[in-house]
């Protein structure tokens, strides 16, 4: 299929960003995303796996309602760059834009911006989502849709523990997107205890 007869909100930004059809980790998972499905991807990078979360999650994101909608953790700085800058230019048409945050650069610039509440999705390194978290900026109480890019990576990186305490900090009521390319004990236990049971799996 194309993405014109999904009949999306966000048609139009994918037109401008030259998407007309989905790769095939798009067209498992943005049907089974937009039914409320939580979902495993064992994905590369280069599979298009941002647009396969960030369009069923950017359908659903009202632009008027307040507060953080959508948490988005990756490995490293330049994926959540990377990450933030290609859903807000998918939201860019529905008033929908992501904000990164990472370590090693000013606290207060973030929290700052944070404060202004225009970014509906944060996209950040678990360590400095944590922080901003344990420091009252960054409030996830209103977070409908959680995403785990590149979890692999993340637990190689020691970042286990602070996802789940981001995980702990959100609504259970919300849909779960999970993206790893192998999947090692800890990240099956993380599957196990934080995703719906339903959860589709998809390669
Ligand atoms: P990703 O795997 O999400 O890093 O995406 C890899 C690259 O493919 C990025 O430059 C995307 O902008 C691009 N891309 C993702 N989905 C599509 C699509 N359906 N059509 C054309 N390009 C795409």
């Amino acid at each position: 299929f194309t993405f014109n007869q999904l009949d999306l909100k966000v048609q139009k930004s994918l037109e401008e960003m030259g998407f007309e059809s989905p790769t095939p980790i798009q067209k498992e998972a943005i049907p089974l995303a937009l039914e409320g499905y939580d979902i495993v991807g064992q994905a590369q990078t280069g599979t298009g796996k941002t647009a396969a979360f960030g369009i069923p999650i950017i359908e659903n994101i009202n632009s008027r309602e307040r507060g953080v909608k959508a948490i988005v953790l990756t490995p490293t700085r330049e994926l959540a760059i990377q990450v933030a800058h290609e859903l807000s230019l998918i939201g860019k048409n529905k008033g929908v834009s992501a904000y990164p945050i990472y370590g090693g650069v000013s606290i207060e610039r973030q929290a700052n911006i944070l404060k202004r509440g225009r970014n509906q999705i944060v996209v950040g390194t678990p360590g400095r989502v944590k922080d901003l978290i344990s420091r009252g900026l960054l409030k996830l109480d209103r977070v409908r849709f959680a995403v785990l890019d590149e979890a692999d990576q993340m637990l190689d990186m020691g970042f286990i523990e602070d996802i789940e305490e981001i995980l702990s900090k959100t609504p259970r009521e919300k849909q779960t997107l999970l993206f790893s390319a192998t999947m090692p004990y800890e990240i099956r236990k993380l599957i196990d205890n934080y995703l719906k049971s339903g959860y589709k799996t998809i390669k």
